[in-house]
């Protein structure tokens, strides 16, 4: 095993830590390390094969407490494992999503509700109506960005600044919704048309499929607006690099070029959370999300 911190080959088995896995300790440095170091198993009692039926189960729809109950792991631990593969998502659409080549952007907003349907003060923004509002590389299906927010013109400029971060592609189609009309920067091609926003509903239809809340909003509706935010970055990562398309069997990722081979669940609970850096030893910092939502 190589030193994590000083690349040293000779790093020893040190121990096994409380919850399972594999101590090392390096033979130069003495700095110790565990083999989950900066994964979403580190200090956490699951299996790699546990961890994608959560992830998995709940990116097609089911409940937190469902989940729960079938897998028979606790309520807070399957919280805090969606929590943390949700950040990681983000984490990859900051660093993995950018200068994609698309010849038309399509936009859409889909509506669902926090809490409660009527009677919403102005000043409420945490619940009543909930918009997501979704762009799409059009030829390959692959997410740009996902905001979550209220029907404003401010929701939409949000969309449009961070899209307009991942590519260089200026010509829009979106459906009339009226703020298209006024945000868009003048630089901006707009067209308006339904018929050019078939994948998008097409996206819409499965991203609604794997929200179970937003699709069965009736009954079963998001009780917390954080909640459909964690589960929007993590609806994104599945869709844009697990997820398979039936015919092609290739992702939207390997669609754009950015990654050769379908990703897994895996790989999204062992990116990488911190930086390396070199300060006399090397040393590690933790990476922050700068984007609240993808
Ligand atoms: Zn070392």
């Amino acid at each position: 095993m190589d030193c994590l911190f000083c690349d040293h080959p000779k790093a020893h088995k040190h121990g096994k830590p409380s919850k399972g896995g594999q101590r090392y300790r390096c033979a130069a440095c003495r700095r110790t390390f565990t083999d989950t170091f900066d994964t979403l198993y580190c200090r956490r009692q699951v299996t790699p094969e546990q961890v994608e039926i959560i992830l998995q189960a709940h990116a097609e729809g089911s409940s937190l407490r469902g989940i729960s109950r079938i897998g028979k792991r606790a309520y807070g631990t399957v919280v805090d494992i969606v929590l943390k593969a949700s950040y990681e998502g983000q984490l990859v659409h900051n660093e993995e999503v950018e200068d994609v080549e698309c010849r038309q952007i399509t936009a859409d907003e889909m509506w669902s509700f926090v809490k409660k349907q009527k009677r919403c003060e102005p000043d409420e923004i945490a619940v009543g109506d909930c918009w997501l509002g979704i762009s799409l590389a059009n030829e390959s299906g692959l997410i740009l960005s996902l905001r979550v927010g209220k029907h404003t013109d401010a929701f939409l400029q949000e969309l449009v600044a961070n899209t307009e971060g991942k590519t260089a592609c200026q010509l829009w189609c979106t459906d009339n919704w009226g703020g298209y009309e006024r945000v868009p920067p003048e630089e901006i091609t707009h067209y308006i048309g339904k018929e050019n926003t078939q994948r998008l509903e097409r996206t819409n239809g499965i991203v609604r499929q794997q929200t179970g809340w937003w699709y069965r909003r009736q009954n079963k509706f998001g009780k917390l607006w954080k909640q459909i935010e964690v589960t929007a970055r993590l609806v994104v990562s599945y869709f844009n690099w697990i997820w398979q398309h039936s015919r092609t069997t290739d992702t939207a990722a390997q669609r754009t070029g950015l990654s050769i081979q379908p990703w897994d669940w895996h790989d999204i609970a062992t990116y990488p959370t911190f930086y390396c850096f070199y300060d006399g030893l090397v040393s590690y910092i933790e990476r922050t999300c700068e984007d609240d939502c993808v």
